[in-house]
């Protein structure tokens, strides 16, 4: 269940950040799970926040100010747009005056919280409290090594989806292998590579519960679950590596006209050499028509840019759809993909609806449960 998995989803984002004392991850990740009750706190599935961190002027560079009613009345909160933006938030937070000092007691995990918690908590026991959950936090980071596939093993399974790759547009810092580090920015200042990130991270987990209820195997395997760079044609090769029915690959749209809107999708063309094109544009159809229905549901003005064929070529082009890299050209069954554009983050009335509102993320489940229903049922008919 999506409740369940959310803690397990910033484990392994946490696992794979880079941060100044990595040794500390375990006692952090442990003290989240105390202040977020395992991820099950409202405020950690709607606002990302896994610490129970109140809003601070100086927190406005990560985190947007949300009202949230807590144990101890309503207070203005952090509402955190990616679990990354979460990560960074709460080291930004301890970085505070109030927490100065707290860079001398490092050396150990155990040192770290003893330290900080009394500023943290004020109540007896909170240091030990944490120290206590560590072995479940070690636990947490170590299973997310393999964080990018999940599959649903339901125990009575009548039909076998198979394979799905989902691919997070983008990542890092640096151009490799044709795929940039990020092109769109959100009005809110959150980057397209980490918002794709979360949607294929949502998406994967909702397909599994879905899927598991539905009495459906699938098993989903991202191609990043980091915020690093991942060439195109090796993101294409996740099809064929793990004999993949379906590739779904998802970016943001970003435009100097702030009223640019919309969502579309993409398949690769004839002319780009695509020996399944019945097959990718049927898919690609199918996920849009998802994907519109769960946007509309959020905004009924959202507009319809429709299904295209990528007939591009050059840098412009959308390789990770080409079926030499997917590995279709000697595969006698071949990988359907689709490329969506989800929005236009550089819109203002979508920034707030996806992106940093107070609904964003329930919207962004919302939305996405809408894509998986339509994956599954296409990928259903596949053979
Ligand atoms: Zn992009």
């Amino acid at each position: 269940m999506p409740e369940a998995k959310l803690i397990e989803r910033l484990a392994a984002v946490y696992a794979g950040e880079d941060i100044r004392y990595p040794h500390l991850k375990v006692v952090t990740l442990a003290q989240w799970l105390l202040e977020s009750g395992r991820g099950t706190s409202d405020l950690a599935k709607l606002h990302y926040n896994f610490g129970g961190l109140k809003y601070r002027p100086e927190m406005a560079p990560y985190a947007s100010k949300v009202r949230y009613e807590a144990h101890d009345g309503v207070d203005n909160y952090c509402g955190f747009a990616t679990l990354e933006g979460f990560i960074a938030g709460y080291w930004a937070f301890i970085g505070r005056a109030p927490y100065t000092g707290w860079e001398s007691n490092v050396d150990t995990p155990e040192r770290f919280i003893r330290f900080i918690g009394p500023v943290y908590t004020p109540s007896t026991g909170y240091a030990e409290a944490v120290i206590k959950l560590m072995p479940e936090a070690q636990a947490l980071l170590s299973a997310a090594s393999d964080a990018g596939a999940a599959e649903a093993t339901p125990t009575s399974p009548v039909k076998d989806l198979g394979t799905l790759i989902l691919d997070p547009g983008h990542g890092g810092t640096t151009k490799v292998g044709g795929s940039s580090p990020n092109n769109a920015i959100s009005v809110s200042g959150v980057k397209e590579k980490k918002l794709a990130l979360d949607f294929c991270l949502i998406l994967r987990d909702l397909l599994i519960a879905q899927a598991a209820a539905a009495k459906q195997t699938i098993k989903v395997v991202l191609t990043r679950t980091t915020d690093v760079n991942v060439g195109i044609a090796a993101r294409a090769a996740f099809a064929s590596t793990h004999k993949a029915k379906a590739l779904v690959v998802i970016h943001f749209n970003g435009s100097t006209n702030a009223a640019a809107s919309g969502a579309e999708t993409f398949f690769a063309a004839a002319s780009n050499g695509n020996t399944n094109l019945a097959d990718d544009k049927a898919f690609a159809t199918a996920v849009h028509a998802g994907l519109l229905k769960g946007l509309r549901a959020v905004n009924p003005a959202t507009k319809d840019r429709g299904v295209k064929p990528d007939d591009q070529t050059g840098p412009g082009a959308l390789g990770v759809l080409r079926d030499t890299a997917l590995g279709n050209t000697n595969r006698p069954k071949k990988c359907v993909a689709c490329y969506i554009e989800a929005e236009f983050i550089t819109n203002r009335t979508v920034d707030k609806l996806l992106v940093s509102g107070p609904d964003a993320i329930a919207n962004r489940t919302a939305v996405l449960a809408d894509v998986a229903k339509a994956i599954r049922g296409h990928m259903a008919g596949l053979p």
